[in-house]
């Protein structure tokens, strides 16, 4: 007998095969061709049970889901919904930028249709999970395959408060521990369905990352007995190997893949015998996309559009990005300009902010809304930390281990924000500070030159920073940051910010660039 499991994680949004940098519908992703694929699995006839599952992060990421953010119309909602119920999810397991909206914006996502599966966000006065249920049993014909749905427990470190306030989050890993040998008990075949990857290298078990609790994958798969497959997500990572007798799955993002896992077993006096286990990423890239689900979506695709295409102002001289890691070198007049309207907005002393990704170029003279989610994807508002003269410095440090040297002395970026997952938006860049960082020395002792309005900044001057809330609550994990330590706040979203900014002050002037350097040798 063979059980199927089909699986989407990260999809982002991406319904159809669109990244919405121009109108053109080329990619090699999206829902619409995965629901495709899944129809294609489901009329074989090479199984005798299936289940599909969405392993979270699928209402943020796109422009259509900045869009639907905006629009926030239960008719919206509702259509954005029935694509997921058209698929016809047996699971949804929520996933960290669920909660980017809040908590009360998800609530409109995860009704009775999407099964939620939740063991570790719980209500924080009644202990129970806050939505959606731990587990759930499927029986199908006289086999019991239990699914558990977990989340990372990090979400505190990236959301403000409000976002998540009544909710409570725990270890994963502390939950599976708890619920595996319950549902080992009832269950014939035990699935866990985590939204979070892993902390260590599958095959040597180093770290790959700091040990924070917001990966717990490799703990859950090497600690807790009794789990056949594990479908794992967050890190976007390309996974399906078979581990200590354990499947594991991570599809990547935007549906450009889907997991596939076969468990071939016999049933027996006492439950199953599992004879074989199989593990496949397949491309969506080949099947077309579903009709109905582009008609579905058509008319949220086409108001996206024209929202793009909407022109905000203009700016007089340039703002592009040819090369994405060049400016991290040596600056760039957008990211001047994203800092002088953080500076703007908060009256903060100083800024720090980030090119948050190897698609950012920079805006051209003309300015549409499409240019800024290109750069901007991300929902973010604004928060202010004060910090001293020397905390400043411990924050610059950690930004300074962003870049290392290569054979050939060039400055690269350090390998620890590529793999497993590219984290290159945790690179902040400030303004305005004169600054310079020497990449030959080792980490820590890299700031070589530090100086704030002409003069040397000293341990004890305080400075107001303005940051991104995700950066603010401990994103990028950088030193003396925390909710705690946050003084002031902008609640409106960064992208409509730069294009109010923008509407503004057309023709926007070059702000002045900024002193920053990296030395090599
Ligand atoms: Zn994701």
């Amino acid at each position: 007998m063979k059980l199927k499991l089909l699986l989407t994680s990260d999809s982002h949004g991406f319904i159809r095969p669109t990244t919405y940098q121009n109108r053109k519908i080329t990619g090699d992703f999206g829902i619409t061709k995965l629901a495709t694929a899944f129809s294609q699995e489901e009329a074989k006839d090479d199984y005798d049970y299936l289940l599909k599952i969405n392993n979270g992060d699928f209402i943020q990421g796109s422009a259509l889901a900045t869009y639907l953010n905006k629009k926030n119309t239960l008719s919206a909602i509702q259509r954005f919904n029935d694509v997921f119920n058209t698929i016809g999810f047996d699971a949804t397991i929520v996933g960290n930028h669920e909660f980017n909206y809040g908590f009360d914006y998800l609530k409109q996502f995860i009704n009775q249709d999407s099964q939620v599966l939740n063991a570790n966000i719980l209500n924080s006065e009644t202990k129970q999970s806050a939505f959606g249920k731990p587990y759930q049993i499927y029986e199908q014909a006289g086999v019991k395959i239990g699914l558990l749905g977990l989340t990372t427990a990090y979400i505190p470190n990236w959301e403000q408060p409000q976002k998540i306030a009544g909710l409570q989050f725990e270890s994963a890993y502390d939950m599976a521990k708890k619920w595996v040998p319950l549902l080992k008990q009832e269950a014939d075949i035990v699935v866990v369905c985590y939204h979070g990857g892993f902390e260590r290298d599958l095959q040597t078990g180093k770290p790959t990352e700091a040990l924070t609790g917001e990966n717990e994958g490799y703990q859950i798969l090497t600690k807790i007995p009794g789990i056949d497959v594990l479908l794992t997500g967050h890190q976007h990572r390309q996974i399906a190997e078979v581990i200590n007798g354990v499947a594991i799955i991570q599809p990547g993002y935007r549906a450009q893949f889907y997991g596939k896992v076969e468990v071939d077993f016999e049933k027996t006096q006492t439950g199953v015998k599992i004879n074989d286990k199989k593990v496949e990423l397949v491309p969506t890239q080949p099947f077309a996309e579903s009709k109905a689900i582009v008609d579905l979506i058509k008319p949220l695709h086409q108001e996206t559009e024209d929202f793009l295409d909407q022109k905000l102002g203009q700016v007089a001289g340039d703002f592009t990005i040819s090369n994405p890691l060049q400016a991290r070198i040596e600056g760039s007049h957008y990211i001047d300009l994203i800092n002088q309207i953080q500076l703007t907005e908060t009256k903060a002393d100083l800024s720090a902010t980030a090119i948050l990704n190897d698609q950012a170029k920079g805006l051209p003279q003309f300015v549409t809304m499409r240019d800024i989610l290109s750069n901007y994807p991300f929902p973010n508002t604004l928060a202010v930390i004060e910090l001293t003269g020397q905390q400043l410095r411990n924050v610059l440090e950690h930004a300074a281990t962003f870049f290392d040297l290569d054979d050939q002395n060039e400055i690269k970026i350090n390998p620890a924000f590529c793999k497993p997952k590219p984290q290159l938006y945790n690179y902040d860049m400030f303004y305005p500070l004169d600054y310079t960082f020497d990449i030959t020395q080792p980490y820590g002792k890299r700031v070589a030159k530090l100086n704030y309005q002409q003069q040397e900044v000293k341990p004890s001057d305080k400075f107001k920073v303005a940051l991104s809330q995700y950066r603010a609550v401990g994103g990028g994990n950088y030193p003396h940051y925390g909710a705690d330590a946050i003084s002031y706040e902008v609640s409106t979203d960064m992208a409509e910010l730069i294009a109010q900014y923008i509407k503004d002050n057309s023709p926007i002037k070059l702000p002045k660039h900024f002193d920053y350097k990296l030395k090599k040798a």
